[in-house]
């Protein structure tokens, strides 16, 4: 799983900690220094570090903990609230439109887990009553409009497709115009990836974006490549304006950086974790749950 890494060194740093009956400022900047090489190693960006340590030292050293009688515990608890806010502070919702159907617009690089993710959060939605319906706009990728109607199959959701030969703006209208005819409340809206980013590809889903205008544009990030995912996620979010991101794959051993840095670095809020191949391994992403989950 995600995080294992990071999980026992922070671990260590506060089981130390814990051991001691009183923590002087020394013991604090030792613990900080170590909680900073724990991130950085968890390939979590350079900057939100120095900013998290920061902070965390800044009411660390306060009075709070000086005066405690559990100062370990009032230092993990700076930590852990720090963390969450890090990742977000509360769970952001999907958005809803006013009007149904609320417009979802996947985007991301290919392999990331759009096609998967559109499938699962079908069954989302379904189980809670809503009525989705999947658009196949993925034409170059071959079989990926086979593999949406396999995922919608095993769900029994619709998936609108025009095929391979109508262009990806014309089958976003139109799907969402089938919608709003046949009474669906959702549609999510599957989008080609490319290797890396680049103009075409950009071009493409901004005139989708345009003529379809979502309440909801979902960026699927794959967690494994670390770093690489912020800027993924930066790129996108200065030519598209991305209401969310999805991180996928975090059931592999990705060290976890990215879920750690693409709220702070772009502003957007991580809204789900997927967390495996199989279509109900789908989590909303609760920031407050994994700093906790992080700190044991
Ligand atoms: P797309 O090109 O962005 O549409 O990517 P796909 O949805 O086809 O996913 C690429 C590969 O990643 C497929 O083999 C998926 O089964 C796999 N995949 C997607 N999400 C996850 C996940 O959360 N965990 C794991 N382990 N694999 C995933």
């Amino acid at each position: 799983m995600a995080f294992e890494g990071l999980s026992t060194r922070l671990q260590n740093v506060f089981g130390k900690l814990k051991g001691r009956g009183k923590v002087t400022e020394d013991d604090v900047n030792d613990a900080m220094r170590e909680v900073r090489l724990a991130m950085l190693e968890a390939d979590v960006n350079f900057k939100v570090v120095k900013d998290f340590i920061a902070k965390v030292k800044e009411k660390a050293l306060g009075q709070e903990v000086v005066k405690s009688f559990t100062p370990a515990m009032v230092i993990i608890d700076i930590v852990n609230k720090e963390l969450t806010e890090l990742m977000g502070g509360t769970q952001s919702k999907l958005a809803k439109a006013n009007k149904p159907p609320t417009v979802i617009l996947m985007a991301g690089l290919q392999g990331a887990g759009k096609t998967t993710l559109t499938g699962k959060l079908a069954k989302l939605l379904q189980s809670q009553s809503h009525k989705p319906l999947l658009v196949a706009g993925d034409i170059y990728r071959p079989a990926a409009i086979k593999q949406l109607q396999v995922l919608g199959g095993q769900i029994d959701v619709p998936v609108f497709t025009l095929g391979d030969q109508v262009s990806p703006v014309e089958i976003a209208k139109k799907g969402v115009q089938q919608a709003k005819d046949q009474g669906h409340d959702y549609v999510l809206i599957d989008t080609a990836g490319r290797l890396q980013i680049d103009a075409e590809l950009m071009q493409e889903i901004k005139d989708i974006h345009t003529a379809v205008n979502p309440d909801e544009v979902l960026l699927v990030v794959d967690a494994m490549t670390g770093q690489e995912a912020v800027n993924v996620a930066q790129s996108f979010h200065e030519q598209l304006a991305l209401t969310g991101v999805v991180l996928t794959k975090l059931d592999g051993d990705t060290r976890g950086g990215a879920a750690l840095s693409v709220k702070a670095v772009t502003g957007c809020p991580i809204k789900f974790a997927s967390t495996g191949e199989r279509i109900d391994q789908l989590e909303a992403f609760h920031p407050d749950r994994m700093a906790s989950r992080i700190l044991g």
